[in-house]
């Protein structure tokens, strides 16, 4: 549309120009794409993490591209490794401390189930102890399998609102210190 019949319909270029929406479904979106992560790498995955940061796949283009190393700086936790049962306190200390609202992605097969280790020390997918909103699978995966659980959690967070994840992660939560509950034999 040329300048002068732009002009000449100034309802159809100020409707051009301007976009409404709601406060709520704005900070949304801008939660959506300032995800700041906290890599918890404790294995070969996290070297996969590494080369999702790298310029080839450049996860900046999600708004993701900055990992805090303070869980109080931090949207969400990616674990990514063998989580051993000494382990899993620790992470679920640094889990308390992001700041609301959190998500958790699991990546990989080793922080998802456990992976190739079925034994008594690794815990068997850190679903146990946390409650995780993504599950990436592979051993590793791939770069664009982060990327895609990265877009997943992306469009998680535009989907709902502040009560709707807080009642969430209290139900999972709650599932989780059910199943811990230690067996009582009378
Ligand atoms: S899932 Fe595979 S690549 Fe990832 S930490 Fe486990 S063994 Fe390593």
């Amino acid at each position: 549309m040329g300048l002068s019949e732009a002009l000449s319909k100034p309802g159809q270029l100020i409707a051009d120009m301007v976009q409404i929406t709601k406060l709520d479904d704005f900070l949304k979106w801008g939660r959506s794409y300032s995800l700041w992560p906290y890599p918890f790498a404790t294995a070969c995955c996290g070297i996969e993490f590494m080369g999702t940061a790298c310029s080839d796949m450049d996860i900046a283009r999600f708004g993701a591209e900055r990992p805090s190393f303070s869980p109080r700086q931090a949207d969400m936790i990616l674990v990514l490794g063998t989580i051993t049962y000494k382990m899993a306190p620790v992470l679920r200390q640094i889990y308390d401390q992001l700041s609301e609202p959190k998500y958790v992605i699991s990546v990989g097969a080793c922080a998802s189930s456990g992976g190739m280790f079925d034994t008594y020390g690794v815990v068997q997918g850190i679903d146990r102890f946390l409650p995780v909103d993504i599950y990436i699978p592979g051993c590793p995966p791939r770069p664009e399998a982060i990327i895609d659980g990265l877009v997943k959690l992306q469009e998680k967070v535009k989907s709902q609102g502040l009560e709707e994840r807080r009642r969430e992660v209290m139900r999972k939560i709650e599932e989780i210190n059910e199943k811990n509950k230690p067996l009582v034999v009378k």
